[in-house]
Parts: structure tokens; C-alpha cells; sequence
């Protein structure tokens, strides 16, 4: 037997599973089939609330649509955010298409982007965040050749890095951002080309759990946003601290201490450098805000028992929830939160080992887990399935079909 990950407060304890008030089972006849994900729009409100209450006045809350893509959960959330922070041409279609977000609570940072991209961000009137000196060159020739004044923040490299986080971006070479060392210059340079100047962007890691690693790197993003400030004698407007908020995937991990991350930002804020006085702030979240509303639903198709192992086959798999099968960025393959979402209260259990449909020994959904016990025709449900998992799978992999998607939630019922 392996452990796994704790199933998240919002759908543990329920037996058969709910989901807003709902059994899974009912929103699976309502989507019409498994796989599906179901998005819970009540969880991200709460999470959103609670940032709100914890992170002092002044500091902006974006959303970064690539941990959760889906039109309607966009659409949710653009009206509880400031911010929508986008990283591709896709994205900001998709997020032009939602009413009623303005052009200028819209951010585009990524590598690489196209010269058609930054003509439509510009136009649109977007902000880019620059990645490089070679951008901010065709970001400036594209603003002249529409007669657009571009609104233009820089990205930094920074010489810092997000201690305990499982994404490191900071304080080495990297494709994103302007070495910090580079950045004032940047600055300087754009002023004096006519660009709108939005100030600094500064993302420093992801996924991290320990709150002091996120104050101390908080602390450091800020002094380091002075600096460069003072080292281009212009006041940012905006400052992007980044956002790194993780969440428990596994059995050692503990939620993080949101209410101490703002209460030591509230008081780095209070004594922060002069040049930054008229600053705004913006901490940008993509996992934190949705990856603990998804749940994803798959249906036993086969029980089959290998040389002493029960094996549960599933409809899913790895082709639209490759996180969890331990092949997205991780390197030791540990077990989600996983049940049987079909399961009465009393089922005795069984270790088994859940294995999705294609033909590849890696699409492992869970190994040796204790689960009540469950036939063909039972649903096992996958948690932490809100973020980086549906738009983040090979979905074409193997020919299977895409995996259903639902929001559900909206109307405050849970
Ligand atoms: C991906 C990304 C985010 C979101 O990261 P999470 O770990 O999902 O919160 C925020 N900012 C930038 C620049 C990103 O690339």
C-alpha cells in the first residue's frame, strides 16, 4: 500500500461523492459521459474571498488563465479578479471575448512571442510584458507602425529565487525576462521611445508551500523593484510581485499560510521605499485560485487481477490529467487524492492500483492506494484536477476523445 494526497476539504467526507451539492453521478448524466471534469465555481469564490481578507489594500489579484483555460470558469472568474494575466495569442482572444474585462486589466507575458501576437496586444491595447531587449525593439516598431502608444512593463530576471519551490526561474540564465542587471537600462530606453511604461514584472517561482520561502521572496521582489527604479530614476506604476501560491497534491504537503503571506506583505508594504510610494501591486495565481475546484471523473471499464494485483481500468487517463500520472514536471511519481466517487459509506476496501486506457505503462493514476472496493460501471474520482490538467494533457495522444468539461457552482449553492 502507497499514501495519497488528502482529499480537499471542499468534497472530502461525502459518500457517494458530491460536488456542489450534487453527486458526481448527477453531473456525469448531465454532462452526458465520462471522463469529465467538473469545476466547482464556489471553491475558487471562497479562495478568492480569502485572499482578499488576508492580502492588505493596494495589492491587485490577477488570474492566470493558462492554469485553467475553460471558457465558462474564465468567464467566472474575470469579474472576482483585476487582472488577467495571458501568455499567448489563444489566450487573449479567448479573454477578449469575455465582457467586461477592459484591455488594460490584461497582461501578456511568455517567450516568444510573435510579431502577429504583439500587433494584436498592442492594438487591443494590452500590456506586454517584455522579455527581452529584442521584444521591447519589435513591441516599440509595431506600436509606431499602428501610430499606438504600447503599453510595455518589463519583466526581470531577478537574482533572487523562490526558496521550496518546485519551479525555479529566478537568479540563473533563463528565457524569461531581462537579466536584472539590464532591466534599469531597458526602462530608460523605453521612456524616451514614447512607450506607456507599466512598470516591472518580476515571477520568481511556482508551486511552493512554505509561506516564509513566499514573504522572503516578497521582501526581496520589492527591494529589488526600488532598485531598478531608482537605478532608472522613473516610479513603476504597477509592480507584479509573481505569485508561487502552491497547494497539497501530496501526504507531506500542508496547505499554505495565506493570512501570514499577507500579513507580512502589508507590512513590507508599509515601510516600503519612497519611489514605490505611489506604486500598485499585483500578485498573479493561477494553481492557487482553481486547481483545488476540479475534479476529474473517470469510469472503471475493466477489474483485472496480475499476478496478486488488482488493477482498476479506467476510461481515462494520462491523455487529459497527465499530472497525475506523475509526468508533468515532477521527479518521484507520488499519489493524488483519489476515491470512489460511486462508493456507498460502508464499502470495505482493498488496495488496488488505477490504470488509464492507453497503451503505455507511464498512464499510472494511482499505484497500490486503499479504495473502497469498486467494479466496472463505478466512477473513481480524481481531485486537484482544476489547474494544468485538462489543457495541459497530450488530449491527442492514442486518438481517445477529449474529456468532457462542466462549471458548476455558480448559483452559490456550495
Ligand atoms: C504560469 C504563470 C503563473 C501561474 O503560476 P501558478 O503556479 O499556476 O500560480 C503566474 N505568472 C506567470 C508569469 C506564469 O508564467
Amino acid at each position: 500500500m502507497k499514501p495519497m494526497g488528502a482529499i480537499p476539504p471542499d468534497f472530502a467526507g461525502s459518500a457517494p461523492l458530491q460536488i456542489a451539492g450534487r453527486a458526481a453521478s448527477a453531473w456525469i448524466e448531465q454532462a452526458g459521459d465520462t471522463p469529465l471534469f467538473v469545476y466547482d465555481a464556489g471553491v475558487v469564490r471562497r479562495r478568492i474571498a480569502r485572499f482578499r481578507q488576508a492580502v492588505p489594500e493596494g495589492v491587485d489579484l490577477h488570474y492566470a488563465v493558462k492554469a485553467n483555460p475553460f471558457a465558462p470558469l474564465v468567464a467566472a472568474i474575470a469579474p472576482w479578479v483585476d487582472g488577467l494575466d495571458i501568455a499567448s495569442k489563444g489566450e487573449l482572444e479567448l479573454v477578449m471575448a469575455i465582457a467586461g474585462k477592459p484591455a488594460s486589466a490584461i497582461s501578456f507575458a511568455g517567450p516568444g512571442k510573435r510579431d502577429d501576437e504583439l500587433d494584436l496586444a498592442i492594438r487591443a491595447g494590452v500590456t506586454v510584458n517584455l522579455e527581452s531587449e529584442g521584444e521591447a525593439d519589435r513591441a516599440l516598431a509595431i506600436g509606431g507602425r499602428l501610430g499606438v502608444t504600447p503599453r510595455l512593463a518589463v519583466r526581470v530576471n531577478p537574482d533572487i529565487e523562490l526558496r521550496g519551490s518546485g519551479l525555479r526561474m529566478g537568479g540563473r540564465p533563463s528565457q524569461f525576462g531581462v537579466d536584472a542587471e539590464r532591466a534599469a537600462a531597458l526602462v530608460t530606453r523605453l521612456v524616451v521611445a514614447g512607450a506607456d511604461w507599466r512598470g516591472f514584472h518580476i515571477f520568481a517561482g511556482s508551486q511552493a508551500l512554505d509561506a516564509q520561502a513566499i514573504i522572503e521572496t516578497q521582501a526581496a521582489t520589492l527591494a529589488l523593484a526600488a532598485r531598478l527604479a531608482d537605478e532608472a530614476g522613473a516610479a513603476p506604476p504597477l509592480v507584479n510581485l509573481g505569485g508561487g501560491f502552491g497547494i497539497p497534491y501530496f501526504p507531506a504537503d500542508a496547505a499554505l499560510d495565506v493570512e501570514a503571506i499577507g500579513a507580512a506583505l502589508a507590512g513590507a508594504l508599509a515601510e516600503r521605499p519612497a519611489i514605490l510610494g505611489e506604486t500598485r501591486f499585483a500578485i498573479e495565481l493561477g494553481r492557487w485560485l482553481v486547481g483545488e475546484c476540479g475534479v476529474y471523473l473517470t469510469r472503471v471499464v475493466d477489474r483485472k487481477v496480475s499476478r496478486g494485483e488488482t488493477f482498476l481500468v479506467v476510461d481515462g487517463g494520462l491523455h487529459h490529467q497527465l499530472a497525475a500520472s506523475g509526468n508533468f514536471g515532477t521527479v518521484v511519481r507520488r499519489n493524488y487524492p483519489v476515491a470512489v466517487a460511486s462508493a456507498a459509506p460502508d464499502v470495505p476496501t482493498e488496495t488496488v492500483t488505477v490504470v488509464g486506457c492507453l497503451c503505455t505503462p507511464l498512464d499510472l493514476l494511482a499505484d497500490k492506494v486503499t479504495l473502497p472496493v469498486a467494479h466496472p460501471g463505478d466512477v473513481i474520482a480524481i481531485f486537484m484536477a482544476g489547474a494544468y490538467a485538462a489543457s495541459a494533457s497530450p488530449s491527442a495522444f492514442l486518438g481517445h476523445s477529449p474529456a468532457r468539461e462542466l462549471l458548476v457552482g455558480l448559483d452559490g449553492q456550495s
